[in-house]
């Protein structure tokens, strides 16, 4: 028996979280047993803890979309018990449980072994949403980055706080975009020069296109601020659309395509092959100061789920939360 978040819905549809004792025997389907010792929570989290957001096919259902820890069985000849492996993606912990629980079972081509230098927690202060964020990092500098000022939106959340502490890093200077005022020496610890309001982004304008400031942009909030900032893109300038926390909706103009050539790139973190996988792990461990991702993390036990589940969906979660299963 382990301890696991399960998600279970009732006669009437409702849906309840709470931790509960599982047997080895209802995991599913896999080649190689891991035992979790971290997860984190991320948006898709909140929507698989509460009424799934149409993610969950079945329940009971275990969520939470990235784990790390040591492989306990393994018949996939890549992986032998007492192996570090990390997993992010997949659609795990959507349409299959997932690593809110002190054991996991997957098929082995899901998993990357942990790159060296990152422990299981780091890799999971770093999960899907900083795995993500260096995604789109590296999806602005294959169509090079201009110079100036790269932009990050929803800059306080996970994805948005690893992206500055990862483009600040390399040298760029970085202009955060954050709702929260309070956020702002949390920001600029990570790395950025210049904080921007929301309001400031999300006023309307009829003009298509403004003047060319940005270098670059990872967009995690989407709807009326990327299509704004869109207009506020310098010349061939990429932004890489990682999220729609702010909205599915695009108010946008075809303007700042044809006369500024600037490039839309969709980043999804879900189904990348996995050389982009290894790469993009390779990159976090050498292109995220560690100081700077020890200020990110928040710890949680898998207790503190069912709330957290709801803060982040109300955009109230600062940085990454780190759930410690064994807590
Ligand atoms: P978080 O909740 O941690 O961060 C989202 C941030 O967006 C918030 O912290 C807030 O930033 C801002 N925000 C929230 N609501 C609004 C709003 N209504 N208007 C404007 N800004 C808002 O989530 P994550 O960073 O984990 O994920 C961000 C997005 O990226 C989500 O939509 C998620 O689903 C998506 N995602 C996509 C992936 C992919 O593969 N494409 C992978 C991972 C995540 P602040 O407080 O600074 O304003």
């Amino acid at each position: 028996m382990f301890k696991a978040l399960l998600v279970e819905k009732n006669e009437e549809g409702k849906t309840s979280a709470s931790v509960a004792e599982i047997n080895e025997d209802q995991l599913p389907e896999g080649n190689v047993t891991v035992a979790v010792e971290y997860s984190t929570v991320n948006y898709k989290d909140g929507l698989c803890i509460g009424p799934g957001g149409g993610l969950v096919r079945t329940y009971p259902h275990v969520p939470g979309i990235d784990f790390a820890g040591t492989v306990e069985n393994s018949s996939d000849e890549r992986y032998k018990p007492g192996d570090k492996v990390v997993l992010t993606g997949w659609r795990v912990g959507e349409n299959r449980w997932g690593g809110y629980a002190q054991k996991a079972r997957v098929p082995g081509d899901m998993l990357v072994p942990l790159p060296e230098g990152l422990t299981p927690r780091q890799a999971m202060a770093v999960g899907t949403a900083g795995f993500t964020a260096m995604l789109a990092v590296m999806a602005l500098e294959k169509h090079g980055i201009k110079d100036g000022p790269v932009l990050v939106t929803g800059a306080a959340g996970g994805v948005g706080s690893v992206a500055t502490a990862i483009l600040s890093n390399l040298g760029h200077e970085v202009a955060a975009v954050t709702g929260r005022p309070e956020t702002e020496d949390y920001l600029r610890g990570l790395g950025a020069t210049q904080i921007i309001m929301r309001d400031e982004i999300n006023e309307t304008t009829k003009r298509p296109l403004e003047a060319e400031t940005w270098g670059g942009c990872v967009d995690a909030v989407g709807g009326a601020m990327l299509a704004r900032v869109l207009g506020q893109m310098q010349y061939g300038a990429s932004v890489s659309a990682v999220g729609l926390a702010g909205g599915a909706g695009l108010p946008a103009t075809v303007i700042p395509f044809l006369l500024r050539g600037v490039n839309l790139l969709g980043i999804d973190s879900v189904m990348q092959p996995t050389e982009n996988r290894v790469e993009a792990w390779k990159r976090i461990a050498v292109d995220l100061p560690m100081e700077k991702l020890d200020a990110m993390v928040q710890p949680a036990t898998l207790s503190d789920l069912p709330q957290l589940g709801k803060d982040i969906l109300k955009g109230q979660v600062k940085g990454r939360v780190v759930v410690d299963v064994n807590a």
